[in-house]
């Protein structure tokens, strides 16, 4: 019975439809103490243990699929408080069947669980490092270190694609938009370019220059994209808002680009004609004092354009801020307080051409 199947499967080519994965056939998969068999969904923890600070166990499940196929990598919270993209995970894990999923879903929803539970923006208050920025890691590093070098080795060396999930943080209006990381390998580029379309957000940023050294790749999605893993961020939510259009976006934009990728059935949807942007432009306030923005997350400014103001104390204007160059407004500062450095908008450059 077997043997006649197989050879009937040999002789009409439908060998051919599977994915060429090392794993393709439906097995068990572990990860941290997560453990799941084909059709199961199982919860746990990739434990980072004590260095020269505490230990820390970071969630992790595994949705591993009654078909063969793909290991899709699905991970946010690297910033604790942007609760968009933690909530759009939480939602997929309910979401996400088992028994309708071709390959195997790892979802990491909260990395910076310290600075979730704290409250604490951008970095890991445990050594005041954000927390997508040391990657590959180091073993034997402070706690921020240490979990990027489990996560490098539990997550991204078992992935076949993966998507970082970010948006605004507490302190930052956000429009929803992904970014696409040419490496110049068309493969690669290819399906990671079908990725960001798939996944449906209307402006993408196309960043290119990033390091390739495999021991400071720096982000999440660069340390797997430099080891041949097609990846995407994407963004949604703002300064502490969980808002359902946005989480929406987030929880779409992964069954879309599952999608794509084969790894449900269905169509995807992608985005027809998404506005590319091929630079982004850090506005940094001058000094300290009081922000009152002129203008909008989402708005279209023209080089030089008023952006905001910053007074001092006295409620006396001390500062104008002006935008460096014409584009889309992809964040700006959402709360009064201001230090000198602080990063009071981001925009985003249109690309002249589309890629
Ligand atoms: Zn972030």
């Amino acid at each position: 019975m077997l043997r006649s199947f197989a050879r009937t499967c040999a002789a009409s080519g439908v060998f051919l439809l599977f994915p060429l994965f090392a794993h393709a056939q439906a097995s068990s998969f572990s990860i941290g103490t997560a453990s799941a068999a084909p059709g199961q969904k199982s919860t746990g923890y990739l434990q980072v243990p004590a260095g020269v600070d505490a230990a820390t166990n970071i969630p992790v499940i595994v949705i591993n699929g009654e078909k063969p196929g793909p290991v899709l990598a699905l991970v946010s919270g690297a910033h604790g408080t942007e609760y968009t993209s933690i909530i759009a995970i939480e939602k997929l894990i309910n979401l996400l069947d088992p028994s309708q999923i071709a390959g195997t879903v790892i979802l990491v929803p909260i990395v910076n669980i310290q600075s979730f539970e704290q409250k604490v923006p951008h970095v890991n208050p445990i050594d005041n490092k954000s927390m997508n920025r040391f990657y590959p890691g180091k073993a034997d590093g402070t706690q921020t270190e240490r979990a990027s070098f489990l996560i490098t080795k539990q997550v991204v060396d078992r992935c076949d694609y993966l998507i970082d999930y970010h948006g605004g943080d507490l302190d930052e209006s956000l429009r929803p938009y992904s970014y696409w990381a040419p490496t110049g390998k068309a493969a690669q580029d290819q399906i990671s370019k079908k990725m960001v379309l798939a996944f449906g957000l209307d402006h993408i940023i196309i960043w290119r220059d990033r390091p390739t050294d495999l021991s400071a790749t720096r982000y999440l999605d660069n340390t797997s994209t430099a080891r041949g893993k097609p990846s995407i961020v994407v963004e949604a939510g703002y300064a502490g808002t969980v808002e359902t259009d946005d989480v929406a976006l987030l929880v779409d934009g992964t069954l879309s680009t599952m999608r794509a990728l084969k790894m449900l059935s269905g169509s995807p949807r992608p985005i027809e004609n998404p506005v590319w942007l091929d630079k982004v432009v850090d506005v940094l306030s001058d000094g300290p004092g009081i922000w009152y923005p002129l203008v909008k997350r989402g708005a279209y400014v023209q080089e030089a354009m008023k952006i905001g103001l910053v007074t001092d104390y006295f409620g006396k204007a001390r500062l104008e801020v002006r935008a460096p160059v014409s584009g889309v407004i992809l964040h700006i500062n959402a709360v009064p307080s201001l230090k000198k450095g602080d990063n009071v908008a981001d925009i985003g450059a249109i690309a002249a051409h589309a890629p």
